[in-house]
């Protein structure tokens, strides 16, 4: 973790606590205006990073923009959502390759389409199966770190700057130069 000094617990507990429900999560509007915005007080701005609405995180959590899609997305809970779409969550896996990289002290994670059973491997090519570890395929769907306390990411710190977390970020090559909060 280097100079990052650890979070208190008991602010990530609290805000585990204070997690909305689904039926709450699934009914989040989210328009091209507010995605506008958002990027704007981000990139213009360089305005503090907002808590997920789902997991209520800092730090993995924005508005991103990918192939003319508009977009905001958690990497720590999985929230996904598209402008003038219901929201949506994504699945964490990682895939067992020599080649998988790590950010944050653990594997870094990939997330894909809930409903999705295949996925290339961003870092070997491969096509991987989303199952549990297994022998042959040596494919791994994991837990998303919001529903895993024991996760090193729960030890990223939280309510910082937006220039906070663009260093914190920049240290992987994974993740360097993709994050956009
Ligand atoms: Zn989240
Ligand atoms: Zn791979």
């Amino acid at each position: 973790m280097g100079i990052f000094a650890k979070s208190p617990a008991a602010t990530t507990m609290e805000r585990t606590k204070n997690r909305p429900s689904e039926k709450k999560i699934a009914k989040l509007k989210y328009t091209v205006d507010d995605w506008d915005s958002d990027s704007y007080a981000l990139m213009a701005e360089g305005a503090d990073p907002v808590h997920c609405p789902s997991c209520g995180f800092t730090g993995f959590y924005g508005p991103r923009a990918l192939d003319n899609k508009k977009f905001r997305e958690c990497r720590f809970c999985g929230f996904y959502q598209e402008v003038d779409q219901p929201p949506g969550r994504r699945r964490p896996v990682v895939h067992d390759c020599d080649k998988w990289p790590e950010a944050g002290g653990t594997p870094y994670i990939w997330w894909i389409p809930g409903d999705e059973r295949f996925y290339e491997c961003n870092f070997c090519g491969q096509r991987a199966v989303v199952e549990k570890t297994n022998a042959f395929q040596r494919n791994v769907g994991i837990t998303a770190p919001a529903d895993d306390p024991t996760h090193p990411w729960w030890q990223v710190p939280q309510d910082k700057s937006y220039s906070y977390y663009y260093s914190y970020w920049e240290q992987w090559p994974c993740t360097k130069g993709r994050i956009i909060f």
